[in-house]
Order: C-alpha cells, then structure tokens, then sequence
C-alpha cells in the first residue's frame, strides 16, 4: 500500500516525526519533491538530525530511501548527508536516486542569491538554495537529468549551450562573472562519479514493489500552502507539495496512493514572506516560538526564527481538503499546555464579511483573524498514551479543531520521539 505524509499548512507540521514513526512499518521511503531548501528535524536513538535531501526513513535498517524524479537533487548535499549520518553510528542506508531526477547545478544557488540581491527588500525570503532557478530550468528544458550524465559527449554539448543563455543573464543582469562551459562540465563528471553508486530506475522499482505488496511511504516537503498552484503564490516554492503529485515525482499511479496522512501543528508557523492571517507578533510570539517543536520554532535549514501564529482553521481545513486527505496527524500539541486560554482563528474577516472559504491571494492580504478562545489545560502532556488520559480541556481543543477542519484527527502527537503519539 502507498501512503503520503504530507502537510497542511506552511511546513515544519513534524512531518519528519510522522514518516520517521511511520517509517517503522515501511518497506520503502520516498522523496517526491522540492529539495534541499528545507528540512525535517528528526529525535531518535541516535541522536537528533536535521534532513534536508534524504527521506525521514534512513535511520531504520529495514528501509529503502528513495530519491524520486521529482526532487530538486544537490548531489554534493546528498553525499554529505549520507556521509554525515554514518559518521555519527546510524548504519548505511540503502538509497536509490531516480535516474530521471535532474540536478541543482552550482549555478542555480548562485542565480538564486543574485536574484534575492536584485530584489532586495521585495526579495520572496528565498532560502538560496537554487530551487526556483532550478525548476524554471526543468520546465524550460535546459535542466541535467541525471540519466544525461552517462552520455558524456552530449553532455559537454548541452553545458556549452546552457551557459551561452546563463551568461546573458549573469553578464546583463546580474553584472555577475559569466560561467565557463569547461567548470560545467567538469562538475557534471564530479556529479556522475558521486551518484552513480544509488542511480535507479525508480518508477520501475517501484511499480514491481507496489505488484509485491509493499509499504511504500511518500514524504512531502512543506506544506499545501507552499503549492505553486493551490498555495498563496507567488509566495510558494517551486514544486507542488501535494500528495497527488507524489504519483509524478515518485513516478507511480496516482491511484495506489490509499493514504493520505496530511499533518497538522497544533498552531502556526511560517518562514519566508506572504500572508499569514493568524500571525502574532511581540513577547506573545517570542513566548511561543520558544516553547515551541523541540528547542525552539527555528528553520531546520536555515536557522532562521519562524514566524509564529495561532491555530488557522480555515488554512487547514483548505490544506487539508486540497491534499485529500484521509487522515489528519495533530502536532506537537504538547507545546501549548502552558496557556491558560488558547486563542484560534475560526474565520476570516475580508473587508467585513465573515468566511471560512481560503481565497486567493490577494483577499488573503486583506483577512483578518476572527479569534475564539479555548479553555487551556495547564499542564505537561507529554508521555500520555490514551485519548481518554489527556486532560478534558486538551480534548475539546483536539476535538474543536477536528469539527472546524472537517477531517479525521487520527494522530495526536504529543512529543517530538517515535513514541509520543495517540492513536484514536
Ligand atoms: P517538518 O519539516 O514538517 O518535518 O517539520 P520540522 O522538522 O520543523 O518539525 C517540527 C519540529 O517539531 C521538530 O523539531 C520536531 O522534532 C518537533 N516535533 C514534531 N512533533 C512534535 C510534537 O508532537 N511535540 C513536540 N514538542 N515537538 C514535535
């Protein structure tokens, strides 16, 4: 059976906790999208890692990771994950890379920084990873696929020619030191003598596994709102964070996705710019942020403070709808037992009339949260394993949140380990 954990939200839902959990039960992992720009954080017995290219699931000896086509693959990245797992004990994971991903090339990072300085103060909070520069090159077709690197003839023709349009750009544009095909090429061969070890013809391995009966995880990065299409562009990434798209990016059919476990945190956070209707500002903020996911509410990435809001249920309950999801995982619920009232956004204000329906962007710029208050439940959460056991107050909020978003609460995760989950 094919399942996908996926997030409802802006990302940092613990996506990573969720597959690392449900990893326990998976034959195989896959990444589908995006790339190394953002991050799960992961607490196991080997320690706590933050993951930017590998699945969640190469902790476990059991596991396959795969890298799918739809990946934004930074080799060099992904060699040094692999390379910084083993040196700190966990044993070497088995990894296939999609012979149909494409590559982010050294240039993509440096067309995405000199795009951001370009645009300065109106810049989209970029983390210059390559990933917009990168897909712009899939969709315009000057993109390296892996397979082209074991045609070394053509490839040294495809970096001349690449670098003639890259360097009108960084010569006329960017008034930046133009490229020098011989570098390209060079660093395409570097690519090729790293990957070829994990290269797969992925679609294929897994159209036998799904035949076999195997448990197949599809992990998403970010979140539905981070969608080019059905996210509050143009502040989204560059790939689709939806489960459907995990049947392209995996290269599998859409209809073997049975699961669709969408994960929700129990407030919000957002990094990079956009609308964020239920944002909080201040002591409030900072307050929350700190407590907040495991040692503070920072990019996994980046570093950098996320900013920080209350429960959205309209954002959800779109999130959640345009993941079509089966299954909500309620997150890091545990952090919000300090409060004695927990506010939520139950509906947007937009120039005076009240709704629940997520518009698009422009509307959502002008929202106002429409608050209510919950009752807080005053203490420590953590090591619950019951539904029943957790306080009554805990369960309204669980409970509310259920009825506002329109979907199953399944999960409710309660600590950032393996084991801190309620099943319902
Ligand atoms: P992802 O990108 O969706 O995987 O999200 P992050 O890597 O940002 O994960 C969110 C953070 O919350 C990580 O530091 C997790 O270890 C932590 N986390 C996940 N679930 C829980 C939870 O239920 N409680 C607490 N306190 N932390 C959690």
């Amino acid at each position: 059976m094919v399942k996908a954990v996926v997030g409802a939200n802006w990302g940092d839902e613990g996506k990573g906790k969720i597959t690392d959990m449900l990893g326990k039960e998976a034959d195989i992992i896959v990444r589908f999208q995006g790339g190394a720009n953002a991050g799960h954080t992961i607490v196991n017995n080997y320690g706590k890692f933050a993951l930017h290219t590998l699945p969640s699931g190469v902790f476990y000896d059991h596991t396959t990771s795969v890298i799918g086509n739809g990946v934004a693959l930074h080799v060099p990245t992904l060699i040094k994950e692999i390379q910084g797992l083993v040196d700190r004990g966990v044993p070497k994971p088995k990894i296939l890379v999609s012979d149909r991903a494409q590559m982010v090339m050294s240039y993509h990072i440096l067309f995405d920084q000199y795009e951001e300085e370009r645009l300065a103060g109106k810049s989209f909070g970029s983390t210059k990873s390559g990933i917009a520069p990168f897909y712009s090159d899939k969709y315009a077709k000057i993109g390296f696929q892996v397979s082209e690197l074991f045609d070394e003839a053509s490839l040294k023709e495809k970096a001349e020619r690449v670098c003639v349009t890259k360097n009108v750009m960084l010569e006329h544009l960017y008034h930046k030191p133009v490229l020098n095909p011989e570098d390209i090429y060079r660093e395409l061969l570097e690519y090729k003598e790293m990957i070829a070890p994990y290269v797969c013809d992925v679609s294929s391995y897994l159209w036998n596994a799904i035949q076999e009966g195997k448990e197949i995880l599809l992990e998403g990065q970010l979140g539905s709102l981070k969608d080019p299409d059905h996210g509050i562009y143009p502040m989204v990434t560059s790939s689709s964070t939806l489960a459907a798209y995990g049947a392209i990016g995996a290269g599998i059919p859409p209809y073997e996705i049975k699961k669709i476990i969408t994960v929700c945190k129990a407030y919000s956070s957002a990094v990079g710019a956009g609308a964020f209707v239920s944002e909080i500002f201040g002591e409030e903020a900072d307050e929350l942020r700190r407590r907040g996911g495991d040692g503070g509410e920072y990019g996994a990435t980046t570093g950098r403070p996320r900013r920080m809001g209350w429960f959205d249920c309209v954002a959800s309950r779109y999130g959640c709808r345009i993941q079509g999801t089966t299954d909500v995982a309620f997150t890091v619920l545990d952090v919000l037992g300090y409060l004695d009232e927990i506010p939520v956004c139950v509906a947007y204000d937009i120039d005076g009339k009240i709704t629940t329906e997520f518009p698009t962007t422009a509307m959502l710029e002008k929202a106002k949260p429409v608050i209510e208050k919950l009752p807080g439940w005053k203490c420590d959460i953590r090591g619950i394993k019951k539904y029943e056991d957790l306080p009554e107050n805990c369960r309204r909020y669980v409970e509310f949140v259920e009825e506002k978003i329109g979907f199953p609460i399944t999960m409710v995760s309660n600590g950032p380990g393996r084991e801190d989950i309620i099943y319902r």
